[in-house]
């Protein structure tokens, strides 16, 4: 695999920070890797993992990157930014892999100078798991990564575009590219509301204190345990995701209460027509999920210890 960028700096360690560094290593798509993490604990881990140069400050890890990758949560975005900006050389590219793009686009663009090309996107991807441990180079292998590119009329854009797209397929990615609002939308879709109703349940599961203790984790594999596992990713990325995807996620919330308010009366009145129906098109989803691969068909979605 050839070099896409000479050196790509990454501003932020954790799971997807230090997995874009293993990818971007061990598929030879960086020529060298630059780190820096706003915790000074992550960054004595990631010297230890050898993820590449850990260095001490934000400005010193970009200084001659030719991509800088913005790698902390949604929130932290602005602030990672600004500790970059005076440090970027002419023609740097910068992404980011936020999970919200509006919020970040608004976030992080005062801060980036004129020779700067920004490119923002999002790789569709992730574990329940955070920290620089976490990451390992296969996490983007036959993924989406979503690249949202701006309205940005210099000529040099377009390429920055086209290479930061090599780099994610250097990475064992699909691209795809989508605008900044129509991301957020569909991302409120298929992962913020789901996440919200995962943290909802388990929450919920909690606060039965009678039946907690014992029954709903003895027998969490009928269901339960599923959101256990979505419910368990990290707090403080899915705060700021639902602080900065605020719009998008109360559309489809509204839609979701109204369509569950819809199945309660259902139930109430014994409609077995409107259940079925609505059981049986959810079902032919799962279908269009496995013949789309976004996951496997076997049983218990490919774990083996044999739970139902
Ligand atoms: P993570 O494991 O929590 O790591 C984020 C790291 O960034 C933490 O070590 C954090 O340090 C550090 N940080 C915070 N502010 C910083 C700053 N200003 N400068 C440098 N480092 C800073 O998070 P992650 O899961 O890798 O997620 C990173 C980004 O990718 C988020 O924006 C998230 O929305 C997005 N994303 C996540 C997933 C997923 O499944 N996890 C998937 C796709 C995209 P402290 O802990 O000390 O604050």
């Amino acid at each position: 695999m050839s070099v896409v960028f000479n050196r790509v700096a990454i501003i932020g360690i954790g799971l997807i920070g230090s997995s874009i560094a293993h990818g971007a290593r061990e598929s030879g798509a960086a020529g060298s890797v630059a780190l820096y993490d706003a915790s000074e604990s992550v960054r004595a881990r990631a010297r230890e993992l050898n993820l590449g140069e850990v260095f001490d400050s934000a400005a010193d890890a970009v200084r001659d990157a030719d991509l800088v990758v913005l790698s902390a949560p949604v929130g932290a975005m602005g602030a990672a930014a600004a500790s970059v900006k005076d440090a970027l050389k002419p023609g740097a590219i910068v992404t980011d892999t936020g999970s919200v793009k509006r919020a970040v686009v608004d976030a992080v663009s005062p801060h980036l100078p004129q020779h700067a090309l920004f490119v923002p996107g999002h790789p569709l991807a992730g574990t329940e798991h955070s920290g620089p441990d976490a990451g390992f180079a296969s996490l983007f292998h036959g993924r989406w990564q979503i690249i949202t590119p701006l309205d940005d009329a210099r000529p040099d854009y377009a390429a920055a575009v086209d290479k930061l797209e090599a780099f994610w397929r250097a990475l064992g990615a699909n691209v795809e590219r989508m605008g900044v609002d129509r991301h957020d939308t569909v991302l409120a879709v298929t992962s913020h509301l789901p996440h919200l109703i995962a943290f909802n349940i388990v929450a919920m599961a909690e606060d039965l204190e009678s039946v907690t203790e014992g029954e709903v984790v003895k027998y969490s594999a009928s269901g339960f345990r599923d959101f256990t596992r979505i419910a368990a990713s990290d707090p403080t990325m899915w705060r700021d995701v639902f602080l900065n995807n605020k719009e998008a996620v109360l559309e489809v919330l509204g839609r979701f209460s109204e369509d569950l308010a819809g199945l309660q009366r259902a139930i109430r009145w014994g409609n077995g027509k409107v259940l079925y129906d609505l059981f049986d098109r959810a079902r032919r989803m799962r279908r269009e999920v496995i013949d789309a691969g976004q996951d496997t068909a076997t049983p218990n979605w490919g774990r083996d210890d044999g739970k139902a």
